[in-house]
């Protein structure tokens, strides 16, 4: 992590206030979080519309903080602190997250798109710390304050860092690629997420394009080679930089051959390379995110052929497709994380594929956040459920109601249920378990949904 003394600190960044009688001070890494403070931390405060961290300042530095920023507009500075005056707080940590990353030798991956960019971070990390001292964004650290932290938390001997970039609207994916500076960049693949705030999927390529602005010459971008849009925007694009594309179809750089699906993941093999790889994770989406990982790592120089020590090694962050055990004996992939049309789609697909069972229950929620389309993309989300494949669909909350709709047209009435409260699903789905059941959990975020698979556990 960042290791500088405030004099240093204020010749990389603009400081407005005199600090000579603190100069020597030595900060050790940054925290925006008070009560999380370790000793020799830079506190970063920010002002909200509801809550000023300009409050903990002093509690900071108590705890252990070395020093903290203080945002210029902000009255009564405790100047007998170390504190360090500058415009605006978030700037200055931008900024020295920029000037840290100029004096850094490392070398950066870039990670967008709209579903499985944590899943494919955490891929690249492992394959690419096969040779080298790897670091990465932590959890979902992927924003305008999440991005500059991970950056300052980087160590000077880190050889490849792996930073994972989100965004809602246009130009933010474009500020964190040109303070990131990547020399690799990952699209894992074009969704609906977002849709209301950038208006098309068109829209929402374009954001994630930006993605190449900060790219370094000559880098490499791979991309979902299946998505006609991301392929339109890129199969002739002019300019400095290396293309290649991972997909299912045999038009790509890289594509799976065999995919054999099992309780424990995928064990796939792939036109690339003789070897037959091992990923410890759930559903075929997982084995495109691992080629765009594959792809990367391969850039980098790590061997094919080495690739399933870093697969053995993942371990995904809570609730993206997890297998867990039910009290009935049955079986829980616990998805509940979050949920996009196509994401649920890869999941309505995983548990369509996954042999051994004879019950399969799906339990889908609301999507959020999809604009004027949301009834359409809930409907023929029900619409597209395989009755020789799925046995049983349950639904919960309004929108997920259209799903239910859309499933009657497939399944048998007596096999589609919806519900708008929690506990009468639990007793549904407990009625229609057994162990050789399995059932797949998935909605937005603001669903909740992992309650009922902590219910039913
Ligand atoms: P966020 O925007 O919340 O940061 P993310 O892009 O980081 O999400 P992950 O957290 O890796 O995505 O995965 C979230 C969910 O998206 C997974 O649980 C899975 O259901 C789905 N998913 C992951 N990869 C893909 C993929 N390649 N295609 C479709 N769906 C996917
Ligand atoms: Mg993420």
């Amino acid at each position: 992590m960042i290791t500088k003394t405030v004099k240093q600190i204020s010749e990389m960044i603009k400081i407005e206030n005199d600090l000579s009688e603190f100069q020597n001070i030595e900060v050790r890494g940054l925290s925006i979080d008070s009560r999380k403070i370790e000793q020799g931390n830079l506190f970063v405060p920010f002002k909200g519309e509801n809550s000023d961290g300009h409050r903990f300042v002093e509690e900071a530095i108590q705890k252990g903080a070395a020093a903290a920023f203080w945002q210029k507009d902000v009255p009564n500075p405790p100047l007998h602190l170390p504190i360090l005056i500058v415009e605006d707080t978030l700037l200055a940590l931008q900024e020295l997250a920029r000037a840290y990353r100029n004096m850094l030798n490392v070398r950066i991956v870039g990670i967008t798109g709209s579903n499985g960019k944590t899943t494919t971070k955490d891929m690249t990390a492992n394959l690419l710390a096969i040779e080298y001292k790897v670091q990465k964004t932590e959890g979902n650290f992927n924003n305008e304050i999440g991005l500059p932290l991970t950056i300052l938390a980087l160590e000077e001997d880190t050889e490849i860092a792996v930073l994972e970039m989100g965004m809602s609207s246009r130009g933010e994916i474009d500020f964190l690629t040109r303070l990131a500076r990547p020399e690799a960049a990952i699209i894992t693949n074009i969704g609906e997420s977002h849709l209301l705030d950038l208006g098309s999927r068109e829209g929402i390529t374009e954001a994630k394009l930006e993605i190449i602005n900060g790219l370094q010459e000559n880098g490499l971008v791979t991309y979902y080679g299946d998505e006609p849009l991301l392929s339109e925007k890129l199969l002739d694009y002019k300019g400095n930089i290396m293309i290649k594309t991972f997909g299912r179809r045999g038009i790509n750089n890289i594509y799976p051959v065999d995919i054999e699906q099992n309780d424990n993941g995928s064990v796939f093999s792939t036109n690339v390379s003789n070897s037959e790889f091992k990923l410890p994770v759930l559903g075929t989406h997982n084995v495109l995110n691992a080629l765009a990982a594959m792809t990367v790592a391969n850039q980098f120089g790590v061997p094919y052929e080495k690739m399933n020590e870093g697969f053995a090694k993942l371990k995904l962050t809570n609730m993206r497709t997890e297998l867990l055990q039910g009290r009935k004996g049955e079986k829980i992939i616990n998805d509940a994380y979050n949920a996009s049309p196509t994401s649920m789609h890869a999941a309505i697909e995983l548990l369509s594929h996954l042999p051994g069972y004879k019950n399969k229950i799906l339990v889908l929620g609301d999507m959020l956040e999809l604009g004027p389309e949301e009834k359409n993309f809930h409907l023929k989300m029900g619409e597209s459920i395989d009755p020789n494949k799925i046995n049983y669909v349950l639904t919960f909350g309004k929108l997920g109601e259209w799903i239910a709709e859309g499933a009657r047209k497939k399944l048998p009435a007596d096999h589609v249920f919806s519900f708008t409260e929690k506990q009468l699903l639990i007793e549904k789905i407990e009625k229609l378990v057994d162990e050789e059941t399995i059932v797949l959990v998935k909605a937005s975020r603001g669903m909740k949904l992992e309650e009922i698979i902590a219910a039913l556990q």
